[in-house]
């Protein structure tokens, strides 16, 4: 387990650095913006195959696993379990055979039980579900480290980082501290375990209310509804600066969606408590009584 720098984003070069080895191609999976950003910077190093897609349906599911196609000849392959603008989240690990499975786990870390030994490398920037943004934190198989490209820098071989114990350079300490605040916080709500029933009440709480209305929607199928980024749009466009504005005097922040894709996205991370999302649903109740 690495404790990083430089985020998820730096993570995009590191992988086909770190893991290409003696191959020239990788095995990418496109559910969506962040997906896409890993492979236009993996396309710097490597030839990416995208071995599924599901852009022509607007990201609104994940590809099914007989939908994947995998090459015989990729060095890993690569998916983003949790798109965290799209509201799109994977309810399978796919099965990458001998190949080792690398995952964007950034937004859904720590949010419910994960079979850690499926994967060849982990990789989450911090600033969801364990602590401030400065740290990122990767999980990767010992057999996979060494074969970093000559041409890597020295701060980019995960071996010096695994060697040196993640204090390759000075580390960021306090991002480190507060992380271990949050792991004790996480552990005092019954661990994993313990906060995935919570997150999942949460969630199906918010999307009950939006499918039980008209003037609220989500578009992504049922299996793939992320339990972290619920998007959603209102029936009237022309009521939106109007729902952040009463949502905002409420106590209701940062419920914008992404300038990408517009509309409202409630973000319920760990740190958000159960009690917050009811508090949004029934804002999100009157305001629908009151101006729809
Ligand atoms: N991947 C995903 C799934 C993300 O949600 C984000 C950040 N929102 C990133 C990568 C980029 O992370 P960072 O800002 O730590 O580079």
């Amino acid at each position: 387990v690495l404790f990083l720098q430089g985020g998820a984003t730096s993570q995009f070069g590191m992988i086909p650095m770190n893991l290409l080895g003696q191959k020239t191609q990788a095995d990418y999976i496109n559910t969506g913006i962040w997906s896409k950003k890993a492979i236009a910077e993996a396309k710097r190093y490597a030839q990416v195959n995208v071995v599924a897609s599901t852009e022509a349906e607007n990201f609104t599911r994940v590809p099914r696993a007989d939908e994947l196609n995998l090459s015989a000849e990729a060095a890993y392959l690569h998916y983003t379990s949790n798109e965290t603008i799209g509201g799109l989240e994977f309810d399978y690990i796919p099965d990458a055979g001998q190949t080792p499975l690398v995952v964007d786990m950034s937004s859904d870390i720590l949010s419910q039980p994960v079979e850690v030994s499926r994967f060849g490398l982990i990789y989450a920037g911090a600033q969801k579900n364990i602590g401030p943004a400065g740290l990122t934190v990767v999980i990767v198989r010992e057999d996979l480290l060494g074969q970093a490209l000559p041409t890597t820098p020295t701060m980019y071989d995960y071996k010096v980082h695994a060697d040196a114990d993640s204090m390759h350079n000075t580390p960021p300490t306090f991002a480190w501290y507060l992380a271990g605040l949050v792991f004790k916080w996480l552990k005092a709500q019954g661990g994993v375990e313990g906060i995935a029933e919570i997150n999942l009440r949460k969630a199906r709480k918010l999307y009950a209310a939006i499918d039980a209305s008209d003037f609220y929607a989500n578009p992504i199928a049922l299996p793939n509804r992320s339990i972290m980024n619920v998007p959603f749009t209102l029936a009237d466009t022309q009521l939106e600066s109007r729902f952040l504005v009463e949502a905002e005097a409420a106590g209701l922040l940062n419920l914008q969606g992404h300038r990408s894709v517009g509309g409202m996205r409630a973000s319920i991370y760990n740190a958000v408590s159960e009690t917050a999302v009811e508090a949004l649903i029934e804002f999100m109740q009157h305001f629908e009584k009151t101006r729809a």
